[in-house]
């Protein structure tokens, strides 16, 4: 590709149909705030308080609560849909979401109404048995603001509670609505600081007449922090930092004190510090705490972060509280001096469990450092962290000092080292399921490393500096498509699983291996069953006992959210949202080894799906996407023109549009861009555009010129691949300096 060319077309400006470059549905914000049909929610039936969330067992037909119950296993006491009635299953409904994005929300069940958010935050009510929208709710979240996300538009669920259904949206506000009629109560802006690149993409918990909500962010440089509202009123009651601010202020609370002890020399405070809490909050009613699960250190790399060395607390680490005070009653770190985005944020369960002859109430957790932890939810004691996956960044946790042994051959800062787990981590927020009695956790597990190179800036200079329209990691992202290419003989093979996991002896009870990482979330239920959508749009019910697949149901499109199940007047459905992206929009369209998903073969379909014993319903059967990259007119430019255009599309655009522009099925493929997209590029990217559809602009941090270049490597890479794809180029060659 070391051709030099000449840019020929005439650039007229014309209406650009964007939607041409692959088949996108309307996903832009409406302008309806509440949408309410025939259907109604009886008032009294949402009303659900810590009294009955608390016995939840007591009404095994609802799905009350985020993770079913306080104690958060996604385990069912339905059995109806069974080992031998599982055959059977067939779809009895289902609804269309009008997204192509990825669904990722846990719906809550109570009585006939399912209540369950979608993309942009918006959120529905709908009759549980027919799926009939009773009423909507859209907080029209601007458009531009889905570039403050790391991993899109997405949200994973509301919270009902006393008559009220609460929502946190992609731009920092927590909402308060009525559950009869979707109107808006109260509304509170949750963000300290409007300017950072702040999101809200986690659901939020409910307790003791309050409301948790914490966010995410660290890859943009934020500083973590949970808030607990009224659920009345919208009153603040407490607000925890999850890292010390800037040392020359007061700190906000004693705990900040025991923090900032831990972060030592650079200016963390302007990074942000990072620990976000945009997941896992729960609840405990045994301690009245409130456990929070909290994020990776911003930016990643310790050195710039904290270039003194030290824990860097409370990053990555489980903290619990007073739930009614905010105030600290233990915490465990699971890495100390976080170095590779490994949060502590994916979903803990709660459990009474025997360990060493003592019953004890633990907290489970798999995070994305691949070891599991079983703490002692009185005190945070580590009882166990066995490895659940491929781990290489550590040799073991020692169990009597409750740190990891770091293995120092994987030291980055002086060699780019493939690591694993990666950023995707060993496990992410897609929920396990905790079966109690068979003494296992369901975890959908993946090896998926990333090759971790330290910035050039700090390597040439020691220094890094924040820039505050992108993230902020201080690894070289600029250069990664071509350090994966110079080093893909050393990259360890992705690979997701299904794992049946022993969290007190470290062994897999069954392991079901998926030919691409990035799976959906789990339910286990006394049925014997554990459901799972995978990436390949495979929704399978398997054996718990054995892992053998007993039934399964091909969407046709990938993946994500955790399933859920339910009964009505003695009819048993189970349930689960379509639609894959999220985090992994940066690593896009896999490369062999791992295969093609099914929303890269057809479309990413955004669907409710909900099935029971003897459903007839058909879902349409797509037509295969036409994916062939048309040829790139008009389009030379020289190799450092490409190379240019190459680091900015890697620190700018990479993280939705996918690396080496393959983009993963749910965000447009540049390299099918249609003619008027192409004309139409630079006002796109400087302007705005298509600032409706979450295609911000990106004015203030690049240039007329950087985005010209930018189009020069779009077009370069689908040249390429078009003549790949045509035998003209082998797919090896990857690069064209
Ligand atoms: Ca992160």
């Amino acid at each position: 590709m070391n051709k030099v060319l000449v840019l020929l077309g005439v650039l007229v400006v014309a209406v650009v149909v964007y939607t041409a470059m692959s088949p996108q549905m309307d996903d832009g914000s409406s302008s309806a705030e509440v949408a309410q049909t025939s259907a109604v929610v009886d008032p009294t039936t949402a009303f659900i308080d810590d009294e009955r969330i608390r016995n939840a067992e007591s009404e095994p037909g609802n799905w009350l609560s985020f993770g079913r119950t306080y104690e958060e296993q996604r385990f069912s006491p339905l059995t109806q849909v069974n080992k031998e009635t599982v055959g059977q299953l067939g779809l009895a409904w289902y609804k269309d979401m009008n997204t192509n994005r990825a669904l990722e929300a846990t719906p809550i069940v109570v009585d006939d109404t399912m209540f369950l958010s979608s993309t942009w935050s918006r959120v529905y009510a709908v009759d549980a048995r027919t799926g009939e929208t009773k009423w909507s709710y859209d907080p029209e979240v601007p458009g531009e603001w889905a570039r403050k996300a790391c991993c899109d538009v997405v949200n994973r669920g509301v919270a009902v509670y006393k008559g009220r259904v609460y929502v946190g949206t992609l731009d920092g506000r927590l909402v308060s609505l009525d559950a009869a009629t979707g109107s808006v109560v109260w509304e509170v802006d949750t963000l300290i600081d409007r300017t950072r690149f702040y999101t809200i993409t986690g659901a939020p918990r409910v307790a003791n007449g309050k409301v948790f909500i914490g966010n995410g962010g660290a890859e943009f440089g934020v500083r973590g922090y949970v808030t607990a509202y009224d659920a009345e009123s919208g009153e603040e009651v407490w607000r925890f930092f999850t890292v010390p601010g800037d040392p020359s202020l007061p700190f906000e609370h004693p705990e900040m004190e025991l923090a900032a002890e831990t972060w030592k020399g650079g200016s963390w405070w302007e990074f942000g510090g990072g620990g976000t809490v945009w997941n896992s909050i729960v609840y405990d009613p045994d301690f009245n705490n409130v456990y929070l699960g909290v994020g990776n250190g911003s930016p990643w790399t310790r050195v710039i972060r904290s270039p003194g060395g030290g824990d860097n607390l409370f990053l990555s680490s489980v903290v619990a509280l007073d739930a009614d005070t905010g105030a600290m009653k233990w915490y465990y770190q699971t890495t100390p001096g976080d170095n590779w985005d490994y949060t502590a944020v994916q979903d803990m369960a709660l459990a009474d469990m025997e360990v060493d002859g003592e019953m004890r109430k633990v907290l489970l957790q798999a995070p994305k450092n691949g070891f599991f932890y079983v703490l002692d939810r009185e005190d945070g004691k580590l009882l166990r962290a066995n490895p659940f996956a491929t781990v290489t960044w550590a040799s073991h946790v020692d169990l009597e000092t409750g740190r990891p042994v770091e293995n120092p051959d994987l030291d980055y800062t002086q060699k780019e080292q493939w690591v694993l787990p990666g950023p995707l981590g060993a496990h992410n927020w897609q929920a396990m399921s905790v079966d109690e009695e068979a003494g296992v956790v369901y975890i959908p597990a993946q090896d998926n490393p990333l090759i971790y190179g330290m910035s050039e800036d700090w390597k040439q200079s020691g220094l890094y500096k924040r820039n505050p329209g992108g993230w902020n990691t201080g690894l070289e992202f600029g250069r990664i498509t071509q350090l994966v290419v110079d080093n893909i003989a050393d990259q360890p093979t992705p690979k997701g699983y299904l794992k049946a996991f022993d969290p007190l002896t470290g062994e897999d009870k069954w392991v079901v291996e998926i030919p691409h990482y990035w799976n959906g979330g789990v339910l286990s239920s006394a049925g014997g069953l554990v459901f799972q959508g995978d990436a390949l749009g495979m929704f399978t019910a398997y054996d718990k006992d054995t892992g053998e697949a007993l039934w399964q149901f091909n969407t046709y499109t990938s993946m994500l959210a955790p399933p859920i199940t339910f009964e009505i007047d003695g009819e048993q459905y189970v349930s689960i949202l379509t639609g894959t992206g999220g985090g992994d929009l940066f690593g896009g369209e896999p490369l062999p080894p791992v295969a093609e998903h099914a929303s890269l073969t057809y479309n990413n379909y955004g669907r409710l799906l909900v099935f029971k014993v003897g459903g007839t319903e058909e879902l349409p059967v797509p037509t295969v996407r036409d994916r062939s990259i048309p040829v790139q007119a008009d389009l030379v430019a020289s190799s450092d023109q490409i190379a240019a255009g190459e680091r900015h599309y890697n620190n700018y655009c990479a993280v939705c549009h996918g690396l080496a522009v393959r983009s993963g099925g749910s965000i447009p493929d540049l390299r099918r861009m249609s003619e008027g997209t192409h004309t139409a590029f630079n006002q796109i990217v400087m302007d705005g555009l298509l600032a409706a559809n979450g295609m911000a602009a990106f004015d203030d941090v690049l240039s007329e010129q950087d985005t010209t270049m930018i189009h020069h490597y779009v077009k370069a890479r689908a040249e390429q691949d078009r003549l790949a794809a045509a035998g003209e180029v082998s797919m090896g060659q990857l690069t064209w300096q």
